[in-house]
C-alpha cells in the first residue's frame, strides 16, 4: 500500500509529501485536500505515490479525496511537467493557470473548504397520479390552473424545466402535495448533441484541399494550411472536425483572440449542436469548470473552441488540433508564468495524444514556413477566394511625396481622400487602421520640449482627448491635460496621432458620413465590441477606425476600401519580428475588404516607400519574402537558427538589480560565451515603480536547449544566494515573441 503521496500545490515551490491513511487512497491525478500551514486547506493534485517517509520532521495526513475521479489524466501530468520544463516555471504555477479556481478551492480553516459542485436545476416531472383519470376530470373543473400545467407537462412528454413552467409556487406545491409531480434537482445537462451535422458545402477547390490535407496527414502528424483570406478555411476545418468526432476523438480549435471566439462558436454551434464547448478566459469561472468537468466526464466527440488556455482542458481522446490565424504573436502568453506559447503547446499536446495537427493561416509565420521546408510539417497552399472574390488591389502612398506637393490634410494623403470620397459615394464602406491609441502618442512643450512622462514607468504618456487625460499604457497611470506646459508655461503640442485622433479628423472632413471607433478604450466589454461592430455590419456606420482589433478575422460584406495610415510605426519597432508582423498585419487588413462582389482597394500611407516589405506585399508573392526574412534571420541568428531565452530581471533598488544581474551576466557569459546579449535595459526600462534588465540568451538550433536551461537555472539558482538579489525578481521567457 501507498502510505505517502506527493502533492501538488498551486505554490511555487515544487512537490509536499504527505500522508495517506488506510481510507484515503487517491490514485495519481486526483485532487485532494491537504492542511498545509496553521489551518489554511488547499487543494492539490496527487503526482506520486510511494512508501518513502520524507527525511525531516511529521507528516501531515491528507484529508480527503475531493472528486469521485481523478481530474488529470497521466497525458495532463506528462504536458504540465513538458510546460513546466520548457517554459521554465514551476509545476504550482502551471496548475495556477491550468485549472479554473473553482476546481481548486482552498480556505483558511477546514471546515470552510467546499468543493466544486455541478450546478443544479429544478425539474418538474408528472407522477403516477396523473395518470388517473378521474382525478383529471376534477382537476379540469375546479382547478384549472392546476391542470393546465399537468396538460403543460402532459405535451412535453412528462418533465419540464422549472423556470420553463408558466405556473406560480402555490399551483407547484398543490400538484406535489397530491402526488401528481415531482419537483426534483439535478445536474444541468448541456444541450442536446445535434445528431446530424450540417456541414457547408465546398468548393471545387476547398474539397481538393481537404483531400491534401488528409493524405499529408497519413504521413505527417502536422499539417500547415496556407490559404488566402477568405479562401474558406474554417469550411475546410469543419469538414475534418466532423470527421473527427463521427470517430468519437475530441477536437482543440484555438483562436488567438477572445473577441474572435463569439462569431466563430455561433457558427461552430450551428453545425455541431452541443458538441461545442467554449473556452476562454473571459468566461465565468462556474462555466470554465462546468466546461473542464464535461469534458472530463465525456467519451469524446467534443469540440473545444477556445483561446489559449484551452489547450489545458482535460483531454484523453484527442483526434485532432486546429490553430488558426497560427502566425499571431497573442498565443503567446507573456504575463504570468507559464509564459507559454498556446500554438506551440497545442502541437505538443497533440503528439502526446497521437493527435493531427493544423495550423492555418494566410501569412503563415516564418518558424512555421521554416519547419515546412525542413519537411516537418507539410504545406498545402489554396490561393483562391472562396466565390472567386478579387484579391483586393493595394496601392503603396509616399507620404513625403504627398506633403511636397502639398496633397495631404491632416494625416490621410489626397488618393485616400479621393478614394474615399468615391466609395462613400457609391453607399459603400471604409475602415481606417492606425496601430496607436489615444488622440496623440505624447504631447509636447513647443517651447522647451518637455513632454509628459509617467512617473512609474519610463514611458511618454498618451493623450485621450475625450476625457481630457494624459494615459500611460503600462500601468494605467492618468492625469489632466495640462493647458500649458508645467516648466514654462509654454503651449503644449500633440505628438504623433492615434485613433482618436483619426476619428475626429476624419469627422470634420466627411460631416455627411458616420464614423464608429474600435479599439482598446472603446473596447470595453465583449458586448460592446459586439455592438460595434454588428451596427458597422448592419451599414449603421460608414467609417469604421480602430486598431489590431478590426485587423482580425472580422468579415464584412460591404467594405471596398481599407486605409492604413501610418505602416512606418510598424517596422520601425525594435523586434526581430517587425517586418514580419508588418507584412501580416497588412495582409490580414487587406483581407478584410472586397470579400463579396466589388473589388477592393488597400491604400498604405508611408513615409519609407522603398522598404522591401512594400515590394513583398505589392506583388504578393510570400516565398520571396520568407527566403529574404529567412536569409537575414540566419545572419542575426534569431529563430528559427536559434531558440531565445530572455531572461528578465527587475527590482525597485537600482544597486541591487545592477548587482545582481551584473553576477548574473557574467556566470552565463562564462558559460555560453558569445551567445549572451546584455545585460541591458530594455526600451521601456521602468514599469510599475520597478527597474528592469535583461539578457538575452540565442541557442542554436543545433544544440541541446535541454541542456542550456538547465545551465541557466542553475546560475539562477547561484545568484540567488547573492544578499542583494533578496528583493529581485528574476523571469525567464522561453522562444521570445
Ligand atoms: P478564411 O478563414 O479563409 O479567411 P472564411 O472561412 O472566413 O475564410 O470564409 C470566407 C467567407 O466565405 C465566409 O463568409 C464564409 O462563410 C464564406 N464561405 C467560404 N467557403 C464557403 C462554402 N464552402 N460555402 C459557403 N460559404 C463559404
Ligand atoms: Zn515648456
Ligand atoms: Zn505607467
Amino acid at each position: 500500500m501507498n502510505r505517502y503521496a506527493d502533492i501538488l500545490l498551486p505554490l511555487a515551490q515544487p512537490l509536499y509529501t504527505f500522508a495517506l491513511s488506510a481510507e484515503v487512497q487517491p490514485a495519481l491525478g486526483s485532487a485532494v485536500a491537504v492542511q498545509f500551514g496553521a489551518r489554511s486547506v488547499y487543494t492539490g493534485i496527487v503526482w506520486r505515490l510511494h512508501d518513502e517517509p520524507p527525511v525531516r520532521g511529521r507528516v501531515k495526513s491528507v484529508l480527503r479525496v475531493v472528486y469521485d475521479r481523478p481530474i488529470l489524466h497521466p497525458v495532463q501530468m506528462r504536458f504540465w511537467e513538458w510546460i513546466a520544463d520548457y517554459y521554465m516555471c514551476t509545476l504550482g504555477e502551471v496548475m495556477r493557470m491550468a485549472l479554473p479556481a473553482e476546481i481548486k478551492p482552498h480556505s483558511a480553516n477546514a471546515d470552510e473548504f467546499v468543493a466544486y459542485t455541478p450546478r443544479c436545476e429544478k425539474v418538474l416531472a408528472l407522477d403516477e397520479a396523473a395518470l388517473d383519470a378521474d382525478v383529471l376530470s376534477r382537476m379540469q373543473r375546479r382547478a384549472p390552473k392546476r391542470y393546465a400545467l399537468v396538460a403543460a407537462l402532459q405535451q412535453a412528454g412528462g418533465v419540464v424545466l422549472r423556470r420553463e413552467a408558466k405556473a406560480d409556487a402555490a399551483v407547484i406545491r398543490h400538484l406535489a402535495d397530491e402526488g401528481i409531480i415531482s419537483v426534483i434537482e439535478r445536474e444541468i445537462v448541456p444541450e442536446s448533441v445535434a445528431d446530424t451535422v450540417a456541414l457547408p458545402t465546398l468548393s471545387p477547390a476547398q474539397s481538393q484541399t481537404l483531400e491534401q490535407i488528409r493524405s499529408a496527414f497519413d504521413e505527417r502528424d502536422t499539417v500547415l494550411l496556407h490559404g488566402v483570406t477568405s479562401s474558406g478555411k474554417t469550411e475546410i476545418y469543419m469538414h475534418l472536425i466532423a470527421q473527427t468526432l463521427a470517430v468519437g476523438r475530441d477536437v482543440l480549435y484555438l483562436v488567438p483572440e477572445i473577441s474572435a471566439t463569439s462569431q466563430l462558436v455561433e457558427r461552430l454551434r450551428r453545425a455541431f449542436g452541443g458538441r461545442v464547448i467554449p473556452c476562454h478566459s473571459r468566461l465565468t469561472p462556474a462555466r470554465r469548470t462546468g466546461a473542464y468537468m464535461r469534458l472530463l466526464h465525456s467519451e469524446g466527440g467534443n469540440l473545444v473552441v477556445g483561446t489559449r488556455s484551452a489547450v489545458f482542458m482535460p483531454f484523453e481522446h484527442l483526434g485532432l488540433v486546429v490553430v488558426d490565424e497560427e502566425h499571431d504573436g497573442g498565443y503567446k502568453q507573456s504575463e504570468p508564468a507559464p509564459r507559454y506559447n498556446g500554438r506551440d503547446a497545442a502541437v505538443m499536446l497533440a503528439a502526446m495524444l497521437g493527435a493531427k495537427s493544423l495550423l492555418g493561416s494566410a501569412t503563415p509565420s516564418i518558424e512555421s514556413y521554416a519547419n515546412s521546408l525542413s519537411g516537418k510539417y507539410a504545406r498545402i497552399t489554396l490561393d483562391e477566394r472562396y466565390g472567386g472574390t478579387l484579391p483586393p488591389k493595394i496601392i503603396i502612398s509616399d507620404t513625403l511625396r504627398a506633403v511636397k506637393r502639398g496633397e495631404r490634410k491632416y494625416r490621410f494623403n489626397k488618393i485616400l481622400l479621393d478614394k474615399i470620397t468615391e466609395r462613400l459615394s457609391r453607399g459603400e464602406q471604409v475602415m481606417l487602421f492606425q496601430n496607436r491609441l489615444g488622440y496623440s502618442s505624447f504631447v509636447e512643450c513647443s517651447e522647451c520640449g518637455w513632454t509628459a512622462r509617467c512617473p512609474h514607468c519610463n514611458v511618454s504618456l498618451a493623450e485621450h482627448r475625450s476625457s481630457h487625460t494624459l494615459r500611460c499604457r503600462y500601468c494605467g497611470y492618468s492625469m489632466p491635460l495640462p493647458e500649458r506646459c508645467p516648466a514654462c508655461s509654454g503651449r503644449v503640442e500633440s505628438m504623433g496621432f492615434g485613433t482618436e485622433r483619426v476619428e475626429n479628423d476624419i469627422s470634420e472632413l466627411f460631416p455627411q458620413a458616420s464614423v464608429l471607433r474600435l479599439d482598446g478604450d472603446t473596447l470595453v466589454s465583449d458586448a460592446a465590441c459586439n455592438r460595434i461592430l454588428s451596427a458597422f455590419a448592419r451599414h449603421e456606420a460608414d467609417i469604421l477606425v480602430g486598431t489590431q482589433i478590426i485587423a482580425k478575422g472580422l468579415d464584412f460584406d460591404n467594405v471596398t476600401l481599407v486605409g492604413i495610415l501610418n505602416a512606418d510605426n510598424l517596422l520601425n519597432t525594435s523586434d526581430f519580428r517587425a517586418g514580419e508582423r508588418a507584412w501580416q498585419l497588412i495582409m490580414q487588413v487587406a483581407g478584410r475588404c472586397g470579400r463579396r462582389n466589388t473589388e477592393g482597394e488597400v491604400v498604405v500611407q508611408t513615409a519609407e516607400p522603398s522598404h522591401p516589405v512594400f515590394g513583398w506585399i505589392a506583388d504578393g508573392r510570400y516565398d520571396a519574402m520568407a527566403s529574404a526574412l529567412l536569409a537575414e534571420r540566419q545572419m542575426f541568428s534569431y529563430p528559427p537558427y536559434t531558440r531565445l531565452l530572455r531572461i528578465i530581471v527587475r527590482g525597485a533598488s537600482t544597486d541591487a538589480l545592477a548587482v545582481t544581474v551584473g553576477a548574473l551576466g557574467e556566470r552565463l557569459r562564462n558559460r555560453f560565451g558569445s551567445r549572451v546579449f546584455g545585460p541591458v535595459a530594455p526600451i521601456i526600462d521602468k514599469v510599475r515603480g520597478e527597474y528592469l534588465m535583461e539578457i538575452l540568451l540565442k541557442i542554436e538550433v543545433s544544440a541541446s536547449f535541454a541542456r542550456a536551461r538547465s545551465i541557466v537555472r542553475d546560475e539562477i539558482a547561484e545568484v540567488r544566494h547573492l544578499r542583494e538579489s533578496r528583493n529581485i525578481t528574476i523571469i525567464c521567457d522561453v522562444d521570445v515573441q
